[in-house]
C-alpha cells in the first residue's frame, strides 16, 4: 500500500506531536494540522476561510463541513501520497467525511494509531509542564531543572505553570476528551482499523519505534 492516511489519536499529553515528528522523518508523511490550515485559510481570505472566520469571530466552533472543505482543498492541491492527521477527526461524522475526501483524492486507506496513556501518567506529564511568559518556550519539571518562578534559560523571561496545566484542570480536560472521543475510538475499532500502542512505560524512542512498526504493519 503506497498511499494512505495516518490518523493519530490519544489524550492530551500522549505525545502526538513528538510521534508525528518521528513519523514525518520515517515515512515522509505530510502533517495536516486542521488548526494551522484553518488559520491559513482565514489569512488567505479564501471562500472557506471567510466562512470559518465568521464562526471564529463569534467564538463558535467551525462546523464540520467547513473544516472538511479546507481539508479537501489541501489534500487535492498537494496530491499527497501520505498524510498525517492529529487532533482530527474528533467525531464519527468527521471520520466518515474524511474517508469520503480521502477516496476522492486517492488516499483510500487509513492507518489509525491510538496512543494509550493512563490518566495518572497524563497528569504527571502535563502538571510538570511550564511555559515562559516572554518567549513561550515549553519546559518540564521532569526533564529541566526549573520550577514556576524560574528564569527562562533562553530569554530570562519568567517561567510559570499555565492554569490549564494544574492537576484539577487536566483531569477535567481528560474527562471531556474521553467522553468526546469514545464514539470515535469505537468507530475505528469496529471497523478493525484501530491499532493500539502503549504510549508510556518506556523511552520516547522505543515508543516511536513501536508506532512506526504499527504503521508498517497496518499499511502492509
Ligand atoms: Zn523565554
Amino acid at each position: 500500500m503506497d498511499k494512505y492516511n495516518i490518523i493519530l489519536l490519544g489524550p492530551p499529553g500522549a505525545g502526538k506531536g513528538t510521534h508525528a515528528e518521528a513519523l514525518k522523518r520515517e515515512f515522509g508523511v505530510e502533517h495536516i494540522s486542521t488548526g494551522d490550515m484553518l488559520r491559513a485559510a482565514v489569512a488567505e481570505g479564501t471562500e472557506l476561510g471567510r466562512q470559518a472566520k465568521q464562526y471564529m469571530d463569534a467564538g463558535k466552533l467551525v462546523p464540520d463541513e467547513v473544516v472538511i472543505g479546507i481539508v479537501r482543498e489541501r489534500l487535492s492541491a498537494n496530491r499527497l501520497d501520505r498524510a498525517l492527521f492529529d487532533g482530527f477527526p474528533r467525531t464519527p461524522a468527521q471520520a466518515e467525511a474524511l474517508e469520503e475526501v480521502a477516496v476522492e483524492v486517492l488516499l483510500p486507506a487509513a492507518v489509525v494509531i491510538y496512543l494509550q496513556v493512563s490518566d495518572e501518567e497524563v497528569v504527571l506529564r502535563l502538571s510538570g509542564r511550564l511555559q515562559c511568559r516572554k518567549c513561550g518556550a515549553i519546559y518540564n519539571t521532569r526533564y529541566d531543572q526549573l520550577e514556576s518562578g524560574s528564569q527562562c534559560p533562553s530569554c530570562q523571561g519568567e517561567i510559570y505553570q499555565r492554569d490549564d496545566d494544574q492537576a484539577e484542570a487536566i483531569l477535567q480536560r481528560l474527562r471531556v476528551y474521553r467522553e468526546q472521543t469514545a464514539p470515535l475510538i469505537d468507530y475505528y475499532r469496529k471497523r478493525g482499523q484501530l491499532v493500539e500502542v502503549q504510549a508510556e512505560g518506556s523511552t520516547i524512542e522505543a515508543i516511536s519505534a513501536e508506532v512506526a512498526a504499527a504503521v508498517r504493519g497496518a499499511a502492509g
